[in-house]
This record gives structure tokens, C-alpha cells and sequence, in this order.
């Protein structure tokens, strides 16, 4: 996505007076408030009910162009991510990551992606569901790969240092 593109989706909120003498701290995202599965083209292949016993890599798997990849148990992050850029990772073959950030209704991306995919590991075994997690290669560095900096994690780490 070029800037121009990214400028086009973002406008100051002092625009509408709400955050007036804060100058461009704040934006306002423009782009659409639902999920990125909403939009993505693979979105009728992706099961009511998602079952997970395994979180595979993109390498590892030879990637079927047409199935959602959460389904084949690619880390994608369309369920967490906000709509608005056309699902151009996935129409490349490769999982979202996150870089749109949340919906409006969301807090913590991190968080919420954590969430999404809690819900559809496929065990309620403690050490199963570590297992399957440990599968995830550095969990908050992918979780936060954007949003570290406006994350719950960084404001709790900074309320104990004081
Ligand atoms: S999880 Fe990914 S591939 Fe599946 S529908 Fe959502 S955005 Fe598309
Ligand atoms: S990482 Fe996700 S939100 Fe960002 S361009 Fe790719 S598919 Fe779109």
C-alpha cells in the first residue's frame, strides 16, 4: 500500500472539531469498521465452527489458493483485523498479519486476536492448548507486530514501574 493510499484512508479528527488544539495526534480511520474475513474473497470457505490442533507456517504447507487459511491452520489475522485494504495478503496466498489494526470496538489488538484464536483451538486440556500455542513463533512479537507501542501490555508494565 503506498502512502498516498494510507493518507487517503486517515483524516485528522480536529476535522471535526472533536480533538480540537490536539493538532494530528488522533485520526480518524475511514477505511470500513467490520473484520477483514468480511471482505475476503476466501470468507464462504471458512467453517461455522474452526477446530485447530495445529498452527502451521506458510512454508511448511503447500497452500491452497481457494480454502480460508485459518482453515488450513495458517496464523491469519483477518478475524481481528479492520476491513479495508481488499484482502491483499490473502489474494497473494499468504496470511493477513494484522497491519489494518482493530475495529473501533476493540482495545487491544493483541488481545483480541489472542481471543479469536483461543476460541477455536480444538481442546480444553491445559497442556494441549500450550502445546498448540507454543506453535506460534514469538507470540507477541506476531500479535503486536503493529500495535505494540498503544497496547494494554506496555500501560501495565508502566503502571508497575511506578
Ligand atoms: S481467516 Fe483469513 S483467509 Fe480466512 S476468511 Fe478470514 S481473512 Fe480470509
Ligand atoms: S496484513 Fe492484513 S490488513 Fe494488512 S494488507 Fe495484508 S491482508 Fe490487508
Amino acid at each position: 500500500m503506498t502512502a498516498e493510499q494510507i493518507s487517503a484512508l486517515c483524516l485528522p479528527r480536529t476535522a471535526c472539531g472533536k480533538d480540537k488544539g490536539r493538532g494530528n495526534q488522533r485520526v480518524r480511520v475511514l477505511a470500513p469498521d467490520h473484520a477483514l474475513c468480511e471482505e475476503c474473497p476466501r470468507k464462504d470457505s471458512k467453517p461455522e465452527r474452526l477446530a485447530l490442533v495445529e498452527f502451521k507456517r506458510p512454508h511448511q504447507v503447500l497452500i491452497d489458493e481457494e480454502t480460508c487459511l485459518l482453515a488450513q491452520g495458517l496464523l491469519c489475522l483477518g478475524p481481528a483485523t479492520r476491513a479495508g485494504c481488499g484482502a491483499l495478503c490473502v489474494k497473494g496466498n499468504m496470511p493477513c498479519s494484522g497491519c489494518f489494526g482493530p475495529t473501533s470496538r476493540v482495545r487491544d489488538y493483541g488481545g483480541k486476536a489472542l481471543s479469536a484464536l483461543a476460541s477455536i483451538v480444538a481442546s480444553n486440556d491445559r497442556e494441549e492448548i500450550v502445546r498448540i500455542f507454543q506453535q506460534i513463533p514469538d507470540p507477541t512479537g506476531t500479535l503486536y507486530r503493529y500495535s505494540l507501542p498503544a497496547s494494554l501490555l506496555r500501560r501495565r508494565r508502566e503502571v508497575r514501574a511506578a
